[in-house]
């Protein structure tokens, strides 16, 4: 068979992701589709930050599989190339790690982060600071959605500059902390 063309491997990552988080919701009191938060951090980055690079859309569709499914960094390979499990690889915590480590790891790592990964990153942290302020995980209080905000600030601060655009919708959506 014909290998894909690059624009058909972006529906194949969509149809990969919807496959892998099928059975899994966001934290939202309405427990939304966990599928609408790939899709969202893709459209920001297209969309918001008229990023063309199918590598990096195809990464953000693709982010939250290795951490949140049975998906293996091997399998994105195999499927979409080195270069998108590469940037998937570095938005991806460890699990086996305890949640405070995972925090201070993302704010150690932002600096150190390639153009994909960092653009990848900036469209998951606006994304969530986007549902912290109008879908809010179930029983968070202020003070958590607060330590949130500021918490995914330290990470986008130190981010390599990647994309003004990308920063000012990341600003815009902090400029919403409760
Ligand atoms: P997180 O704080 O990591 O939960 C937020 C993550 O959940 C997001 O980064 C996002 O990750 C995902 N997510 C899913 N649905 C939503 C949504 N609707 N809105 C925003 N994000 C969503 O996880 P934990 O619940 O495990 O919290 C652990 C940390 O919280 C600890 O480090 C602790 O310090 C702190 N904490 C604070 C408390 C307080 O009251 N101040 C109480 C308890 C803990 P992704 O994009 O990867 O899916
Ligand atoms: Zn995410």
């Amino acid at each position: 068979m014909k290998r894909p063309s690059t624009e058909s491997l972006l529906f194949e990552a969509l149809a990969f992701a919807a496959h892998k988080h099928r059975n899994q919701r966001r934290k939202d009191v309405e427990a939304s589709p966990y599928i609408n938060h790939p899709i969202a951090l893709a459209r920001t980055l297209a969309v918001e930050g008229g990023v063309v690079d199918l590598k990096t859309l195809i990464a953000a569709v693709l982010h939250d599989t290795v951490e949140d499914t049975d998906t293996t960094f091997e399998e994105i390979r195999a499927m979409f190339g080195a270069k998108v499990a590469d940037a998937v690889r570095e938005v991806t915590d460890d699990k086996t790690l305890a949640k405070p480590d995972r925090k201070r790891l993302q704010i150690e790592h932002a600096p150190h982060m390639s153009k994909r990964a960092a653009l990848v990153k900036l469209a998951d942290k606006t994304s969530n600071l986007r549902d912290v302020a109008s879908n809010p995980p179930r029983g968070w209080s202020l003070e958590r959605r607060r330590e949130y905000f500021d918490w995914a600030r330290e990470v986008v601060d130190g981010l390599p500059p990647v994309s003004k655009r990308l920063r000012a919708a990341f600003d815009d959506a902090y400029s919403k902390r409760p």
